[in-house]
């Protein structure tokens, strides 16, 4: 518990529509219509005539992006501890064929318009020593758990457009983010600017499904093929897709990750009441906390999992609650720290 939402189970609604789809014989490689079903739903919830691709993880979803916005001899800015940085093995390097990530800081984990400005300010185009900025990719929610507005998104997507940059969203926390940001879908993407969304289910209930959404065209005629070169066309693609209809269908995946994000608020109140200091705001599921060893170590007792914060200092820990995070877990955690 607490370690992180990718160790929630899936959401049994999300197994039934599995179920659902696992009948008769289906045509392959995307042409079924569980994945109709899927990008009409995508389409509805984004308002807009969007370009989908489904991938089996988030790093697939983030590198191909990436691979579509920029050749291989670009270079794409981002926060320095975002995942595509320090979580993905190389793997956006690897799929974009080397281009280079340039990165620049920025508080929770959040890139500033100014910081973006001046990094890309770096280099031209009429400077051929340098990398070549081709796009940006910022992390919705963000690996310190904070989540951008989205008139901050739309800030720097006008540094984006000045500089001729494409803007790319690593949504794997896409539905936390919405129901903090209490805006529409589209608000929170397009319309605020953003060209290419890696569109998250696995962590808030999904098996192993996310969403490539491409707008107004960005990327949307290179992405089949870069999908199907990395192997990454699935032939039974209903069972991608069934899983991303069943997330959507209802209003699911809000409902998901409004009780995450609740979950998250509750801990944040124990966590504080027993006089840890949080770090980060507590905007969506995650929380940054310091906490005394004793603490710690009570938690760990009464079966809590958490890992350490990479960038936080001593004694800073990351606590992430899901969908299936239950109100007996957060109690069991407060008489944990009650006791220590
Ligand atoms: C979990 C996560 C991903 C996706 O990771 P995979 O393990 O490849 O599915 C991408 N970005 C962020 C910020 C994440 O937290």
């Amino acid at each position: 518990m607490f370690a992180s939402d990718n160790t929630a189970p899936a959401h049994p609604a999300i197994l039934a529509a599995l179920t659902q789809a696992n009948e008769g014989i289906a045509p392959s490689y995307g042409a079924d219509t569980w994945t109709a079903r899927a990008e009409a739903l995508l389409r509805e919830a984004f308002e807009t005539d969007c370009a989908v691709l489904l991938v089996p993880t988030g790093t697939a979803a983030n590198a191909l992006a990436l691979a579509a916005l920029t050749p291989p001899w670009g270079a794409v800015i981002t926060h320095r501890i975002a995942h595509i940085v320090v979580d993905e093995g190389g793997a956006p390097e690897f799929y974009t064929g080397g281009a280079k990530l340039l990165l620049v800081d920025g508080p929770s984990a959040k890139i500033t318009p100014a910081a973006l400005d001046a990094e890309a300010a770096r280099y031209s185009r009429a400077v051929v020593h340098g990398a070549q900025p081709f796009a940006v990719s910022i992390s919705q929610v963000t690996e310190s758990g904070a989540v951008y507005a989205p008139a901050e998104i739309a800030a720097l997507a006008g540094v984006c457009r000045a500089r001729g940059l494409k803007l790319h969203m690593d949504g794997a926390r896409f539905a936390n983010a919405l129901e903090a940001a209490r805006c529409t879908p589209a608000e929170m993407s397009w319309k605020a600017g953003v060209d290419v969304l890696s569109f998250g289910a696995t962590k808030n209930g999904a098996l192993a499904a996310e969403a490539i959404v491409c707008f107004g065209g960005a990327g949307a005629e290179v992405m089949p093929h870069l999908r199907k070169r990395a192997g990454h066309l699935f032939s039974k693609h209903r069972y991608l897709a069934a899983q991303i209809a069943g997330y959507l269908e209802g209003g699911l995946w809000r409902d998901l990750a409004r009780h995450a994000n609740a979950k998250a608020a509750q801990l944040a109140g124990v966590l504080r009441d027993a006089g840890a200091e949080t770090i980060h705001p507590v905007d969506a599921n995650m929380i940054f906390a310091r906490l005394a060893p004793a603490q710690a170590g009570a938690l760990r007792a009464a079966g809590a999992a958490f890992h350490p914060s990479a960038v936080d200092g001593a004694g800073a820990y990351r606590f992430v609650c899901s969908w299936a995070t239950t109100d007996a877990e957060i109690a069991r955690a407060a008489q944990a720290l009650s006791a220590a």
